[in-house]
């Protein structure tokens, strides 16, 4: 096929105002294109050479494509950027330009075009840049005015026709099938492709009973399900017929996993190949994934590694970045908790219920503190729910997903529905004063922290019943020595049991006689189901929690646990809080 004809059609898409008009200059396009080429043909008409997560792009900088356009039109470079200026695109200064040329050898063909922009892609290393200068170059020379203003606006990722992946899949139905209704067909093979040009190839080979065969495979992500949102358990039992799994809804990054034998890739969100970012998570899945082939969802969260705990999102960020790698994997290690399977060994999984899901995830994977399956409670009842929502939010989570239990509750890639239902905090506030607190038990340390203290469970006075509440878990803030120096400063104060005046929920693995009073800060104040501080005063079975705590480093000797920052202050923190959020 002639790239001109290719040439012709965007010329009319681009004169189009109306979606319907676009669509069926598509439908004619698409009908002309033989089989064979129908796959470029698509990728091309939004500008690209492959799907999105194949990560090649065109990319050529302007300033290398004028300096192919000036060679090819046998102009200075000052005269195209003169042009450039004047005309505001670059496509259309090259058309003006070659104006009157006439194109050597044979005409140009979508193969041609097609094979030596990717050529001028996978260009890498030293030479590259004249390389791609030369291929442009002699592609332009074969080209019409007309073809080398289309050709000069895809390599520079200006092709900009505004053609979606919707209309794509619309003008596909009508072009190859013969109806706009078997656009659900294609766009659930799409969902689980996320390739049009596959899709398209499928669709010309085999027709639309091949397209409904359609299977998700490993190497090709899932466009992800989401969830819509609701403010009340009862409200989330109801839509999802009074009974549902209510997971964590982790505070971090998702990660579809791919994994064939030994070979992981991972995807992000938008579908990105992130897998040079996270080589702690390959090992991760190498080690407790024992399906040889699977696709899993994951989020991965940032953790501190001596006390396990959850750290906030923004940690995470600084493993976002392409050097360094190793660096930011040892400071910002991380885990993953698997919330859904999508394929295992030779079976796709997606249109079976999340219950047979959920099983299947818990059949091949094998636990361990760095990668399980995401925290999760089967309930009906919402009292039990909102539990474990506080409980959720106490770990370091935005909140909570409900999701559908029953027969019909597939997984519905590329869908926002009502099969998951998110459970939030939507406001967010930080908390301003510091507090001290009382140092009433604390957890063994793991990994760095091996042999001392990982965490100190902290309590809040409360002078009307005499006692110290719990109101938070702290492992944060403290330094190599202050981790020496926590065993021996605490020794006078060790027991072996709960100190009678502690109120405690939380089972500490030592316990101490309130002593040691520190100053702590953290993001803000939340309801809690396991803390005791406040318990009932906001509301029912439910205490306050101090969130994401940190050691300032100033342990005030100068206090008596008595002049510890009380119960009731830590309420009116909390109502100071609410109404900060309510007024911003
Ligand atoms: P948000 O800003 O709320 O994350 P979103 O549009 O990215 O919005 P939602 O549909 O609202 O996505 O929520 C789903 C997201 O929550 C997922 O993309 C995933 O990253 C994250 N998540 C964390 N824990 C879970 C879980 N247990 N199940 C599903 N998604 C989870």
């Amino acid at each position: 096929m002639e790239y001109a004809r290719i040439a012709e059609a965007y010329e009319r898409i681009e004169r189009t105002t109306g979606r319907l008009e676009m669509t069926q200059l598509l439908v004619d396009l698409f009908k002309m294109t033989p089989k064979a080429v129908l796959p470029q043909v698509v990728y091309l008409t939004q500008g690209k050479l492959y799907p999105d997560y194949v990560g090649v792009e065109v990319g050529v900088a302007e300033k290398l494509a004028i300096r192919a356009v000036a060679q090819a039109a046998s102009v200075s470079e000052t005269e195209v950027q003169k042009q450039l200026h004047a005309l505001g695109d670059l496509g259309e200064a090259t058309m003006r330009l070659m104006e009157g040329h006439r194109p050597k050898g044979e005409r140009l063909t979508v193969q041609d075009v097609y094979s030596t922009l990717d050529e001028m892609a996978r260009a890498s290393g030293a030479g590259s840049q004249e390389k791609k200068i030369n291929l442009l170059r002699d592609l332009l020379r074969r080209a019409s005015p007309k073809e080398a203003k289309y050709i000069v606006r895809t390599v520079t990722g200006k092709l900009r026709l505004g053609v979606g992946d919707m209309t794509v899949l619309d003008a596909l139905a009508v072009a190859l099938a013969g109806d706009k209704r078997f656009r659900v067909d294609l766009e659930r093979a799409y969902n689980l492709s996320s390739d049009l040009g596959l899709v398209a190839e499928t669709l010309a080979k085999g027709g639309i009973e091949e397209v409904r065969k359609f299977h998700v495979s490993v190497g090709h992500p899932i466009r992800p399900m989401l969830a819509e949102r609701l403010a009340s358990p009862e409200e989330i039992l109801q839509k999802l017929g009074g009974r549902c799994i209510a997971e964590y809804k982790y505070d971090g990054e998702r990660v579809q996993v791919h994994k064939r034998g030994k070979d992981v890739v991972l995807y992000s969100r938008r579908l990105e190949n992130i897998t040079a970012q996270y080589p702690d998570a390959i090992e991760l899945v190498r080690a407790h994934v024992k399906a040889k082939d699977a696709i899993i969802e994951c989020e991965a969260v940032a953790i501190d590694p001596d006390t396990g705990e959850l750290r906030p999102f923004q940690e995470l960020m600084h493993r976002r970045r392409k050097y360094g790698i190793r660096e930011a994997m040892e400071l910002y290690p991380i885990s993953l908790f698997a919330f859904e399977v999508l394929y295992v060994d030779g079976q796709d999984l997606t249109l079976k219920s999340y219950e047979e899901r959920h099983r299947m995830l818990e059949k091949i994977i094998e636990p361990s503190d760095r990668f399980r399956i995401a925290e999760y409670l089967i309930t009906e009842d919402p009292e039990e729910l909102e539990l474990f929502f506080q409980r959720a939010i106490q770990d370091g989570c935005e909140g909570v997903i409900c999701k559908a239990v029953h027969p019909k509750a597939v997984y519905q890639a590329g869908a926002r529905g009502w099969l998951w239902i998110k459970y939030k905090r939507d406001y967010k506030s930080e908390m301003t004063d510091t507090v001290d607190l009382v140092v009433v038990g604390a957890f063994y340390g793991r990994g760095r922290r091996g042999g001392t203290y990982g965490a100190l469970l902290l309590a809040a006075y409360d002078p009307k019943a005499d006692l110290f509440r719990s109101v938070t878990k702290c492992g944060s803030g403290f330094s190599d020595e202050d981790l020496e120096q926590l065993p021996k400063r605490l020794k006078e104060y060790k027991l072996d049991h709960r100190h009678p005046r502690v109120d405690s929920k939380m089972e500490a693995d030592v316990w101490f006689a309130p002593g040691m009073v520190i100053e702590v800060i953290g993001a803000e104040i939340t309801l809690s189901p396991t803390h005791t501080c406040g318990w009932g005063a906001i509301k029912p079975n439910a205490g306050l929690a101090i969130r994401f705590p940190r050691f300032t480093g100033r342990y005030r000797d100068d206090k008596s646990p008595e002049d510890a920052t009380t119960c009731e202050e830590i309420i009116s923190m909390y109502q100071r809080q609410l109404k900060t959020v309510a007024a911003s």
